[in-house]
């Protein structure tokens, strides 16, 4: 009898690009990405267990941000909010937001839908520097005060939405 073993391939994960180098203490509250010695990744969000790691940044959808907002986390760094292709951009009311609960620099990245950094945000807060693709995205060429030459895109609400404020 003939058996087939059939190997597992690990899933791809992508390795998380800090905006800050070297990398502060990170909890990831995602799926989808690499440990490495200073990021720790918890896939079921925000719990004890990422509480016991004590993460100095985070870095997790914007969806997990809005739930953890009244939680007062201390945090020393960064908060960055990993937005993907089909969803708004932050709205100047989630950066509000997470700035008053987590009192550090909020950082949108834009990941394709196996976590790789299309675009991200630098210290400058202008837009989000492209690394690939965002083609069909509007791009801004003029220089950055960050002093990367990188064009960026203005994320934010979509048109439509844009709109609906307005009316
Ligand atoms: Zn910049």
């Amino acid at each position: 009898m003939l058996i087939r073993i059939k190997l597992q391939r690990p899933k791809q994960r992508a390795r998380f690009v800090h905006p800050m180098n070297p990398a502060p203490r990170t909890a990831i509250l995602s799926p989808g990405f690499q440990n490495t010695r200073t990021v720790r990744v918890f896939p079921q969000g925000w719990g004890l267990s990422a509480q016991r790691f004590h993460p100095q940044s985070i870095a997790a959808p914007r969806a997990e941000l809005r739930r953890i907002a009244s939680q007062e986390l201390r945090l020393e760094h960064a908060v960055i909010a990993l937005t993907h292709p089909g969803e708004d951009g932050l709205s100047a009311a989630d950066r509000d937001l997470f700035w008053r609960a987590f009192g550090v620099p909020v950082y949108e990245q834009y990941l394709d839908e196996n976590n790789r950094v299309l675009a991200m945000e630098c210290d400058a807060h202008s837009g989000l520097h492209v690394l690939r693709g965002c083609e069909d995205l509007h791009l801004e060429r003029e220089a950055c005060a960050c002093g990367d030459r990188s064009p960026r895109v203005a994320r934010g609400p979509r048109v439509d939405e844009l709109v609906k404020l307005l009316a």
